[in-house]
């Protein structure tokens, strides 16, 4: 945890915050907090800065908020679409997205996401924002991706995705005899990932369709939650 990530929740008044659970476990056995040591701390999708240690319990630890004046990172301009990957590389691939400072995440059916992994408690609203949460921490940042859930691919692809792509570049990863990807720190992109088994030719086709350039990272399949911070870094 290089920042604790302060929620409206969590403040018992306009200057204390109290934390209980997991992060009370953590600031206590990993981190060893006494009363007096200062600790990086940032507001949900807002500005960071020092807290000090008040007290600390068998149940919680209170801090009082400094001032928070300092920025979080500059976020990566991309909306990021990936097909459904099972629970387990879905709660990594939650904490890589908001460590890596995705705007958006779109997760999306395909033909090779198996349509029980909708199903899985890991996609409920608070556990996808604990995994979030820990990837902001990660990275010591603030701003929280937005999630969307596209339980079916034909209307995401026809219906969503056209009124979504003007002024974006658009990139699909997609194995094959493509061009690497290329960088542009500052475009807005799109870029489409496919679940473990990959996107089907007729997918990649309603892709390029709509604009989406494929780019290849190399011979060697990257698991998806490999493939996504390298085409990240790659891109920007
Ligand atoms: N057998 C699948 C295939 O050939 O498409 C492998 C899918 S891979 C585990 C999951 C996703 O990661 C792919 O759909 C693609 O978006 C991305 N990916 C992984 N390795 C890649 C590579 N070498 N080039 C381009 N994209 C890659």
């Amino acid at each position: 945890m290089n920042l604790i990530v302060l929620e409206d929740r969590d403040f018992i008044n306009p200057t204390q915050v109290q934390l209980t659970g997991r992060r009370h476990t953590h600031l206590t056995t990993v981190l060893n907090v006494q009363a007096g040591m200062r600790l990086y701390v940032g507001k949900l999708n807002g500005y960071q800065g020092l807290a000090e240690v008040e007290s600390v319990d068998a149940t919680s630890v209170v801090l009082n908020i400094g001032s928070l004046d300092q920025p979080p990172p500059a976020t990566l301009p991309v909306t990021l679409i990936l097909g459904l990957p099972r629970p387990k590389m879905l709660q990594r691939t939650l904490q890589t997205i908001a460590t890596m400072g995705v705007e958006k995440l779109c997760l999306i059916q395909t033909a090779r996401v198996e349509k029980s992994f909708w199903q899985t408690p890991l996609l409920r609203p608070d556990a996808v924002h604990e995994q979030l949460l820990l990837g902001l921490e990660q990275g010591k940042a603030t701003q929280l991706p937005q999630v969307e859930y596209h339980t079916r691919f034909r209307p995401f692809i026809e219906d969503v995705l056209p009124a979504r792509c003007h002024n974006f570049r658009r990139l699909i990863a997609h194995p094959g005899e493509y061009s690497p990807p290329r960088v542009d720190a500052a475009a807005p992109t799109l870029l489409a990932v496919g679940p473990e088994g990959g996107f089907v030719d007729k997918e990649v086709r309603q892709f390029e369709a709509l604009g989406f350039l494929p780019v290849q990272l190399g011979q060697r399949i990257l698991r998806v939650e490999t493939a996504i911070p390298v085409l990240l870094a790659k891109l920007f």
